[in-house]
């Protein structure tokens, strides 16, 4: 059975999939922690937007990717509202460019935040999970993960390296009743996709069998079926929410 205390933490949850992962889980009932690194007025908006439908949350500033800050951080949180029993990895960055004129700066920055950030993240809660013997850890992939993506070589790689994870942390809870699994989006409508041009968009939308980009929505609900009881079964999984572009 879920726990009484019910707290969740989606990191990146100020705006686009991680705001609407957030609305998902504070609907079901849970306090929930809303990660941002530098942007506190999408934060604001993200919690305004929890409480006008009647839920808990919190606003929690720190960057995934340092290890004294997201340590500080989930203890803090852990001490004032308990858990989390639920961790969503939603933090994420794109720092596109062809390889051969990659620069090392931009690999690190997204292999940091959108890997080691859920490692880190995943590392600071497990504990109390284990304890507690219930747990959820939803990682959020990319369908460029499983595709691979000329420009992208640093996010393919991180998202890619976000399976690996996902299956080996899955494996080592799973004695202790902690599930692991993944959520991989296709091109989902958010500030991240709405710098690709207009005719990037319609290429995109011509490999897509459903015919249109993705809501924040339509992650979220997987991710709130992935939080549920129903999913207690599951583990070391990846969901594909990409209206057929992989498949
Ligand atoms: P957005 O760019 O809209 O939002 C990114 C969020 O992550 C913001 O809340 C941002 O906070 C936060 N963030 C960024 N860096 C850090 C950091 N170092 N520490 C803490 N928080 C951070 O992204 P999307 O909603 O589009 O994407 C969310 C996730 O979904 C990402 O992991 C992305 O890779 C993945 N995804 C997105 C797809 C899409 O088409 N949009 C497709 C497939 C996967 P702040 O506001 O403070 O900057």
């Amino acid at each position: 059975m879920s726990p009484e205390s019910k707290t969740a933490l989606v990191t990146g949850g100020s705006r686009g999939i991680g705001r609407a992962i957030c609305l998902r889980l504070a609907a079901m009932g849970y306090t929930v922690g809303v990660n941002y690194v530098s942007n506190p007025s999408a934060a604001e908006e993200t919690l305004q937007a929890i409480n006008d439908l009647g839920g808990k949350g919190f606003l929690l500033q720190f960057n995934v990717a340092e290890s004294t800050a997201v340590q500080k951080a989930l203890k803090a949180m852990s001490e004032e509202y308990g858990g989390p029993d639920i961790l969503v990895n939603n933090a994420g960055i794109t720092r596109d460019g062809l390889m051969a004129r990659m620069k090392e700066d931009d690999w690190d920055s997204v292999v940091d935040t959108n890997l080691k950030g859920a490692f880190l993240c995943s590392k600071a809660v497990m504990r109390g999970m284990m304890k507690k013997r219930w747990g959820r850890i939803i990682n959020i992939s990319s369908v460029i993960g499983f595709l691979g993506n000329g420009g992208q070589v640093n996010y393919s790689a991180a998202k890619a390296g976000m399976t690996g994870l996902t299956k080996s942390m899955a494996r080592e809870l799973a004695p202790r009743q902690v599930t692991v699994n993944a959520v991989a989006p296709g091109y989902i409508v958010t500030d991240m996709t709405s710098e690709l041009s207009e005719d990037i968009q319609e290429a995109i939308k011509a490999q897509v069998p459903l015919g249109k980009l993705g809501q924040p929505e339509d992650v979220a609900a997987c991710v709130a079926f992935l939080a549920s009881e129903e999913s207690a079964y599951l583990t070391g999984q990846t969901l594909h929410v990409n209206g057929g572009m992989y498949m």
